[in-house]
């Protein structure tokens, strides 16, 4: 084994996924450098199964660091939200808002990559073992292995992007007690550009538009979700397409992935000289496609005040309270959506009805919740 010697950093990055790759870019955009970390090979990324519904605004920022994989995008013109066996639907249509696009599903895979080809050779160490974190007055020295090499480096700023946390008790965690079961399938006859977000008693049912198919969220209690795993592709099928109905037929299911789904909110962004952002200063459930939505806005809102106001505490600070009421009125809108939709108790079931009913007969409400799907943050009043 070796030891380097300390190499001295403006901003290190820990975790080079999609939100650690944007901060990068947006800094390397303004002139201030920084160098990302991540603990797999950045090909690992590519074996990602899920697919992601990006917003308008998403697509704008990704567009000034040349990283919107453009080709690989399936717009979304319109979205038909419902409930399983129940009245009230609405229809949020791109038409009323001048756009070309309510917003586009993209896979992780392809815009992880689409990020990575903007990296310079430099710019990310990969496959590496974070030993040591410790925090100083004006810098933290951070202790790390990589293959034989042991390294330590020394940083003023330490940016945490390393997705959804485990254990942690600086983390609340509220579990939904449901899985998100994904897979691509074939719609017949086709989906023109329509997403639908389909609520039942087991959860939300979610379809996004994506090439020709279907990438599907299918949310369920953990034991339905085991089963419908252990499914032949003809019983899965049949399943989903119970649960969805019949406007649509499904055919060619893709590989089936789960994921456990809970709400994860980081008390306090800023530390001392660390901050955390993305998925692990806030991790939602998939409902109303947020999640890297906001991590985005995270890493911009980031770099854009390091960029103005330098790289110390105080600008640390005001990161933190620019950042307050997008990540606490995003969490609380997908919390209150899933959990208001997710049961069969009548009163609710009827009160749910009135109020699809209500957002479709009445625009402003509509249009509340189509601005917060398309520009996020900009929306809030
Ligand atoms: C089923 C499902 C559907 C979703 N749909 C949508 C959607 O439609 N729209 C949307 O906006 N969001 C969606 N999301 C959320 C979205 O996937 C996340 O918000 C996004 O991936 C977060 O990006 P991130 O860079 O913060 O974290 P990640 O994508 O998890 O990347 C974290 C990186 O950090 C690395 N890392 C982890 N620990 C360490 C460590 N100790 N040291 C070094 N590196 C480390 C990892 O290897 C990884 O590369 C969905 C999520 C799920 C589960």
């Amino acid at each position: 084994m070796t030891d380097q010697p300390e190499q001295q950093l403006d901003v290190l990055i820990i975790g080079a996924g999609p939100v650690g790759m944007t901060l990068h870019l947006a800094l390397a955009a303004g002139g201030q450098s920084s160098l990302l970390l991540d603990r797999r090979p950045l090909q690992a990324q590519q074996d990602d199964p899920r697919a992601l519904a990006l917003s308008h605004g998403a697509r704008q920022l990704l567009e000034q660091i040349a990283a919107w994989p453009q080709r690989a995008a399936t717009p979304i013109e319109t979205i038909h939200v419902s409930q399983k066996d129940g009245f009230g639907r609405t229809l949020i249509d791109r038409a009323d808002y001048a756009l070309p696009a309510l917003g586009y599903v993209v896979r992780y895979r392809d815009l992880a990559g689409a990020l990575a080809s903007r990296l310079a050779p430099d710019a990310c160490l990969d496959q590496v073992e974070i030993i040591d974190i410790t925090p100083g007055d004006e810098r933290i020295s951070i202790t790390l292995r990589q293959g034989n090499t042991t390294r330590r480096l020394a940083t003023r700023l330490l940016v945490h992007a390393e997705g959804t946390p485990g254990d942690d008790p600086a983390v609340s965690v509220s579990d939904y007690d449901q899985h998100a079961v994904i897979a691509e399938v074939t719609p017949l006859p086709g989906h023109g550009n329509r997403a639908w977000e389909r609520f039942t008693a087991d959860g939300p049912l979610a379809l996004l538009p994506l090439g020709k198919e279907y990438s599907v969220v299918f949310t369920l209690p953990p034991a339905k979700a085991d089963a419908v795993m252990a499914m032949d592709d003809a019983a899965f099928t049949a399943a989903l397409q119970q649960q969805f109905g019949r406007r649509l037929r499904f055919t060619e299911p893709g590989r089936r992935s789960r994921f456990p789904l809970a709400l994860r909110l980081r008390e306090t962004l800023v530390k001392g000289r660390e901050v955390w952002i993305g998925n692990t200063a806030q991790t939602l459930h998939p409902v109303s496609g947020q999640g890297f939505n906001l991590g985005i806005r995270d890493a911009w809102q980031l770099a854009e005040t390091l960029l103005a106001d330098g790289i110390d505490t105080a600008s640390l600070g005001r990161y933190a309270s620019l950042r307050k009421l997008d990540r606490q009125g995003s969490a609380w809108f997908t919390d209150r959506i899933v959990r208001t939709f997710s049961n069969d108790f009548g009163p609710l079931k009827l009160a749910r009805g009135l109020g699809l009913l209500a957002l479709d007969l009445c625009p402003p409400a509509r249009h509340f919740v189509a601005k917060r799907m398309i520009w996020g943050a900009r929306a809030w009043p």
